[in-house]
């Protein structure tokens, strides 16, 4: 049976998922590539007691492996490519006279509600697909072709903070040829359940580390994503190197960092440029202030960061819940995640070798034509309005 959970960021309710993933797991002729979110490896732990914030990344490498999975792969290298491609089209807004300001595409729960409430600043919002589904899109393509696997036989599974992922990786936006780019999305919650069932203890396993070549390494900028103002700073490393030809002397921004709903930055490029002035919105409180000044035309920034919940992916609706512990796991879990890019030998995406090599040798440049195709997406209007007669109701739902 299925079990209906409230999510607790609104309006979405979570599906279990569970039981797909382990049709997957036994069918012999199904090869299946996992992904995980930046949030999900310091919150995962806590549902084995662990401590709020430990970084699990690679015993979870090993539990998918120990469930059967074929390949494990990271949403952290995909975030660095959302960086590349999101950047690319900032610059070229910022240029050409384009949509600004410009926000943020990677949180479906931030999409979906803007969508509803306000579709005229859909044109404001990043056409580069979330990392999720940029790892799907890569997974069933590029990865396919390196590994030479049929990707009609590939199934992505994505262990993901959120219930919004469900929704976002069911689109038809991200379905190409009848073939999905995502199969089936599990949260945090759901993935510990799924472990507990296998009789897989997280807290007493070893790390291990991804076997792949392609998709299984990543920047500092990429980690942070799971924290608000993460996104913001990751894409600034990158576009200020663009911009100016030089790396930032310190890539740490601090204030975008810290808890309050709207936090903003100056950004001095020097040489001559104009000062870049971005914003960064946690919660659907804050995301709607921003929505509504950007469609009155009033918004004093080029680029803003929306996550639909309050944190940030770390704070997600689908990640492990305690009552007791929440405000406190809501800071270990961020100490975690800039611990996670301090620690990394290589702290911008651009520097990413794996970065290089996919654009080198499958995409060409970012926002080339093969890019757009596969790595950006189109945002529609879902008004609701009041329907009268069953067959009005019928239409919508089959036009949906
Ligand atoms: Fe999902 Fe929340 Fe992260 Fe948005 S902020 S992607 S809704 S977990």
């Amino acid at each position: 049976g299925q079990c209906i959970l409230v999510c607790p960021v609104g309006a979405l309710a979570e599906r279990d998922d569970t039981e797909t993933v382990i049709d997957y797991l036994y069918d012999p002729h199904i090869i299946t590539v996992f992904q995980f979110a930046p949030a999900v490896r310091v919150a995962l732990g806590e549902a084995f007691r662990m401590p709020a914030g430990a970084n699990v990344e690679g015993q979870i490498v090993t539990a998918l492996k120990q469930l059967g999975a074929d390949v494990v792969l990271d949403t952290n290298f995909t975030a660095d490519l959302v960086i590349m491609e999101e950047g690319t089209e900032l610059l070229r807004r910022i240029e050409t006279g384009g949509r600004l300001p410009m926000f943020t595409s990677c949180c479906p729960g931030w999409v979906s509600f803007a969508e509803k409430n306000y579709p005229e600043i859909l044109p404001h919002i990043s056409t580069t697909r979330s990392p999720q589904q940029c790892f799907g899109a890569m997974a069933k393509t590029y990865l396919a072709e390196g590994m030479g696997l049929d990707c009609k036989k590939m199934r992505v599974v994505s262990i993901m903070p959120c219930t919004a992922k469900k929704e976002e990786a069911r689109r038809p936006e991200f379905v190409r040829d009848g073939i999905p780019d995502v199969d089936v999305v599990l949260t945090t919650r759901e993935f510990a359940r799924l472990l507990e069932r296998e009789g897989i203890d997280l807290a007493g396993l070893a790390p291990s580390a991804y076997d792949n070549p392609w998709m299984g390494d990543y920047s500092g900028a990429a980690a942070i994503f799971g924290t608000t103002g993460g996104v913001m700073e990751a894409a600034l490393r990158t576009v200020c190197k663009v911009l100016t030809g030089r790396e930032l002397e310190t890539v740490e921004f601090q204030p975008l960092r810290g808890r309050e709903e709207i936090r903003e930055a100056e950004v001095d490029l020097k040489n001559g440029l104009p000062v870049v002035k971005v914003a960064v919105a946690h919660s659907l409180k804050a995301a709607r202030q921003m929505a509504e000044t950007a469609r009155r035309g009033e918004s004093a920034y080029q680029f803003i960061e929306v996550m639909a919940c309050p944190g940030g992916c770390m704070g997600g609706g689908g990640q492990p819940r305690s009552k007791k512990a929440y405000q406190a796991s809501w800071r270990e879990r961020q100490n975690a995640l800039y611990a996670i890019d301090r620690q990394r030998p290589v702290r911008q995406s651009h520097n990413n070798p794996l970065i290089e090599k996919i654009y080198d040798d499958f995409l060409g440049q970012p926002n080339s034509h093969k890019a757009h195709d596969l790595l950006h997406t189109t945002y529609r209007e879902r008004k609701r309005t009041i329907k009268h007669t069953m067959k009005e109701i019928w239409q919508e739902i089959e036009a949906r």
